[in-house]
């Protein structure tokens, strides 16, 4: 069944360029409503466990370090349909693929930093707002 939140971080490159507001703008003139918003820095082990499902894919120790190289923001956001909206509006993994108007388009540096991070499904969703944020904090 679908649900209506999804979870996004604004990763270590666009905290860095101070890109926080910018992002968290197009996110909310996209029609989501910020839940629970966080910034933290990871740990290289609470990297790896967030990316786990990654864990044997070639990219994955470069990912974790990268994950880990600064803060990061994270947050939960509410809107209808919002895992697969939230897909649409951040754009295609590579920058290069991007299509205007997304957030990679507009900030994403690489493959790798490509600026926001967004769940892949509501079971995933779910999760990943777990890992960061207690029960108290979702509202
Ligand atoms: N990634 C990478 N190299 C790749 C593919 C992915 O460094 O060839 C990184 C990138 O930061 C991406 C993350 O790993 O956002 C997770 O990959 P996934 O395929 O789940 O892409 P996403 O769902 O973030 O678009």
């Amino acid at each position: 069944m679908a649900t209506n939140r999804t979870f996004t971080m604004i990763k270590p490159d666009a905290v860095q360029d101070n890109h926080i507001g910018g992002i968290l703008q197009m996110i909310e003139e996209g029609g989501f409503r910020i839940v629970s918003l966080k910034k933290v820095q990871l740990s290289a082990e609470r990297a790896g466990e967030f990316y786990a499902v990654h864990k044997e894919r070639p990219f994955y120790g470069d990912l974790v370090k990268y994950m880990s190289s600064g803060p990061i923001v994270a947050a939960i956001l509410e809107k209808d349909n919002a895992v697969a909206d939230f897909r649409t509006l951040i754009g295609a993994t590579n920058p290069a693929q991007a299509a205007e108007g997304t957030i990679r388009k507009k900030y994403a540096k690489s493959i790798e930093a490509n600026a926001v991070h967004g769940s892949d499904s509501d079971e995933n969703a779910q999760i990943e707002g777990d890992f960061y944020f207690s029960a108290d904090e979702q509202f």
